[in-house]
């Protein structure tokens, strides 16, 4: 196998095959207007109709409906720590909470308090960042403008479980590492971001589905372009937004259509290669320690070390000569990840498990 399909990487990180080839050949020229993807404006009649594909195919994959707009954003999940706040912690509520769960999180956390007066829900720190509360149990105000939390934390390898009972306050979820893995009921919501470099395609595009109730609350006053309306009135097309990163994102979203058959089915295909790896892993627990405690284990991101960072190293090195790349831990913790987005195939996880049982066979 190639080391693009055996990348596990935390992202930006593997991207479909056939996805690939298309933004190749795109990069020369696109099938539908004999330009070159790279110089299409976003003016143009195909990057319209583009935007309008794309915003169709995630409403269909996740059955979002007309309640919630769907824009795509730049700046990334990092620009939505400052936006939310900037736009939804308003007059008339008191601090918005949150969940403190894992390094992302936090720096969402510490990025709102920068902006609004905020709360800590829950602070992971006396558990390691190893557990997650259950939301529902969280004391949040009643009057709090909103409770923000990570559905997966990345660096960590930590995941809630999808369907947490509707709350009283808006919910505001960045699923920057878990959005398009599985289906899930979007109406829990009142705010939902995710950059693309995980599983919706390169980084440069951040896609927030927002309730169109909540935008009554935006003050006015904010820089247009940091004001969540803006964006949604022009139809994701204020200033120039990353054509490309759109169009390798709806190229996915295509994919997941008509290649996976939908989130069910990719759910199906996440849940094997996530228990191919943690059974491998738990079988290993003698020389391999995975960092989340197992209510908690992510679906995407396994964190896991030899407790040694020598061994670590020479793990990666090891695995490196087999072609598989990407799986140095987050700075923040050290160790290793490897991470099982929507493109990493089963068969790349197979040749991850084996890679690991032989390591610690013949030198752990
Ligand atoms: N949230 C999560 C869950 C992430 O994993 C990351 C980055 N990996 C971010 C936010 C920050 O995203 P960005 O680099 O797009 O600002």
């Amino acid at each position: 196998m190639k080391s693009n399909q055996l990348n596990f990487s935390g992202g930006p990180g593997a991207l479909p095959e056939t996805v690939l080839l298309q933004a190749r050949q795109a990069m020369e020229a696109l099938p539908e207007t004999g330009v070159s993807v790279l110089g299409m404006s976003h003016r143009s009649e195909w990057f319209r109709s583009l935007l309008v594909e794309a915003e169709s195919n995630l409403r269909s994959l996740l059955g979002i409906s007309d309640e919630f707009a769907i824009t795509f954003l730049q700046g990334g999940s990092s620009l939505q720590f400052a936006m939310i706040p900037m736009n939804f912690a308003t007059a008339g509520f008191s601090a918005p909470e949150y969940v403190s769960s894992g390094y992302w999180s936090s720096r969402a956390t510490a990025e709102a308090a920068r902006v609004s007066a905020s709360k800590i829900a829950w602070d992971g720190a006396s558990v390691e960042y190893k557990q997650l509360p259950a939301l529902h149990e969280l004391d949040i105000a009643p009057s709090a403008a909103y409770l923000h939390y990570v559905s997966n934390e990345t660096v960590e390898g930590l995941q809630f479980p999808i369907c947490q009972s509707p709350m009283s306050v808006p919910i505001v979820a960045d699923m920057s590492s878990d959005f398009l893995s599985k289906p899930f009921d979007v109406n829990r919501y009142s705010f939902i971001y995710a950059h693309a470099q995980k599983n919706l395609g390169p980084s440069g595009v951040t896609v927030a589905l927002v309730k169109r109730s909540l935008l009554d609350r935006i003050p006015n006053g904010l820089p247009a372009i940091l004001d969540f309306r803006t964006h949604i009135s022009h139809g994701s097309n204020y200033n120039t937004p990353p054509v490309f990163a759109i169009y390798v994102l709806t190229l996915v979203t295509r994919w997941l259509r008509d290649e996976i058959g939908g989130l069910q089915a990719m759910q199906k295909i996440n849940e094997e290669k996530s228990r191919r790896l943690y059974e491998t892993l738990d079988a290993l627990d003698d020389v391999v320690k995975i960092h989340a405690d197992r209510p908690w284990r992510s679906q995407m991101n396994v964190a896991f070390t030899f407790g040694d960072p020598r061994l670590d190293e020479e793990f990666v090195a090891v695995a490196r000569e087999q072609g598989i790349i990407g799986l140095e831990g987050h700075r923040s913790i050290g160790g290793l990840r490897a991470s099982l987005y929507n493109a990493v195939t089963e068969q790349a996880v197979e040749t991850l498990t084996s890679a690991l049982a032989e390591f610690c066979h013949e030198r752990v």
